[in-house]
């Protein structure tokens, strides 16, 4: 039995604060009437949809289902009308829910929608329900999330996440990182990934927390909610990014930083500048953590652990890590430096992926490891470093791998330099050659190619200095801030 959240069930926890979107809140008693009555409304629908803005409807919305024990699929909003109607097709959902009054694309017709309130009555109008659903504990194989993953290296799969998987990933991080009911997060990030749905939402509700969230990611908003009370902050590299280039001109925003619990970074690597640069304004370290869709998270660095850059921290508690070589054997005692891909295992890790028997057999291994499809390295003190992706981020030049993450910190290092995405493309000579794609900090007069050569062949060594410099207005990136490589390479 599996229960997500004694929070709302628990009489003592009635009047505490659950959310908050805006000058929109509720209590934990709110919560429990409100999102008890859409479990009420959805009990035994197999799978619902959830068109997920940030707002307290959302919120409600998924965690009704949750408490009926009804799998739920967020929708990205943004998403173009192909991507909408692919996910719509695949995932078939019973009904939308949605808030009061919204409109939706036009894939989304053929399905019935429920109106969620946020009201503990369901607000005025509302069709009777009777008495509000309270969780009672469903079994743990019970799905509880269709996911469809960020579509970085194809078309998203919904991976199918069942409830231990949720309750496994949480309870892991709230032990390293000493999160409890007391915390209160912040974040901007959008609810229809991991990111901002499992971690950011549903983790403070699991351990009675509370949840502001911005609406959108702003400066201004991170500064304003630690500093009015806010211990943790959750983002991506972008939001980091955009934090340390607004700290040295803004003295709210870096005693807010400073004064936090906790700072964490994830869903695509913190460039070690930004992690720097905060360091020093700040005093605070930025903590990384390495998850995945289909694995919710894997490795997380401590809250009292050392965050040194470019490291997410030790396998969490429950968590199988390996790095595995080509042939696909498992490095039993892999040396410093040397690189394999990541295979996990353990009771946070999804059942598959939705109507995709042989994308889920060929994502594990014989013996039950999921393929991360990431490549790593080890600290001698056990820490991950993530190299990048098998597909895109390792190139193979000149008889070297080259990972694409290190020459991109060191173009980053580059003071022409604002952002630096980094390539391989077919070479006669070298098999692949390394190729930057750089924004420059000033386009109208951008470093030199052989400049940006030298200096990352000082920095690292000459083999991965860039052969081409291709020069970007911008980089293209998915809503959760990671670059598209496919669409760089590609020209989309
Ligand atoms: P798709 O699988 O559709 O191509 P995606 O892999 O980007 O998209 P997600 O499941 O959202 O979809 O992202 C997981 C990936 O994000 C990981 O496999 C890893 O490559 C990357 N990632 C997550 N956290 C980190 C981190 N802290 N550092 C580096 N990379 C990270
Ligand atoms: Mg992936």
């Amino acid at each position: 039995m599996t229960v997500l959240f004694p929070a709302l069930t628990d009489p003592r926890a009635a009047d505490r604060p659950a959310l908050r979107f805006g000058d929109r809140s509720l209590t934990y008693g709110a919560l429990a009437s409100a999102a008890g009555r859409v479990g009420r409304l959805v009990a035994g629908e197999g799978r619902v949809a959830v068109w997920a803005v940030p707002s307290p409807e959302t919120a409600v919305g998924v965690v009704g289902a949750l408490l009926a024990g009804v799998a739920v699929v967020p929708l990205n909003p943004a998403s173009g009308a192909a991507e909408l109607a692919h996910v719509v097709a695949d995932s078939a959902p019973r009904r939308v829910l949605v808030a009061p009054g919204t409109e939706l694309p036009a894939a989304l017709r053929g399905v019935p929608r429920l109106e969620v309130s946020a009201e503990p009555d369901g607000g005025p109008g509302a069709e009777p329900a009777g008495e509000p659903v309270r969780e009672e504990g469903w079994g743990g194989e019970v799905p509880a999330l269709v996911v469809y993953t960020s579509g970085t290296t194809g078309a998203p799969k919904g991976a199918v996440l069942p409830r231990r998987a949720l309750a496994a990933s949480l309870d892991a991080l709230a032990r390293v990182w000493a999160w409890t009911g007391d915390d209160v997060l912040v974040h901007g990030l959008p609810l229809f990934h991991v990111h901002g749905l499992v971690l950011g939402t549903l983790g403070p509700l699991r351990l009675g927390g509370e949840v502001r969230h911005l609406g959108r990611f702003s400066t201004e908003g991170v500064a304003r909610e630690l500093g009015a009370g806010a211990t943790m902050l959750f983002g991506v590299p972008t939001m980091y990014h955009r934090i340390a280039e607004a700290l040295p001109g803004d003295p709210a925003l870096t005693r807010a930083l400073a004064g936090a619990r906790l700072l964490v970074s994830g869903s695509a690597a913190l460039p070690l500048r930004d992690h720097e640069r905060i360091a020093a304004a700040t005093g605070r370290r930025v903590v990384e953590r390495y998850g995945m869709t289909e694995t919710l998270m894997n490795t997380a660095v401590h809250a009292d652990g050392e965050a040194r850059a470019g490291t997410v921290g030790p396998p969490l508690p429950g968590v199988g890590l390996r790095l595995v070589d080509e042939s696909g054997a498992a490095l039993t005692a892999p040396g410093p430096g040397e690189v394999g891909e990541i295979q996990v295992r353990g009771a946070n890790l999804f059942t598959g992926y939705l109507n995709r028997p042989e994308a889920t057999a060929s994502a594990f291994t014989a013996d039950g490891w999921f393929r991360t499809g990431d490549m790593g390295v080890l600290d001698p003190d056990g820490y991950v470093r993530i190299v990048g992706r098998k597909a895109t981020d390792l190139i193979k030049s000149g008889g070297y791998k080259i990972g694409a993450g290190e020459v991109e910190n060191a173009l980053l290092d580059h003071p022409g330099v604002r952002e630096a995405a980094v390539t391989g493309e077919p070479d006669p000579d070298l098999g692949e050659r390394v190729v930057a794609w750089v924004v420059a900090a000033d386009p109208a007069d951008p470093p030199g190619a052989r400049e940006l050569a030298e200096h990352v062949a000082a920095a690292l060594a000459p083999h991965k200095r860039p052969r081409v410099v291709r020069y970007v207005a911008e980089l293209p990136r998915n809503d959760m801030g990671k670059v598209l490589k496919r669409a760089l390479t590609q020209g989309g």
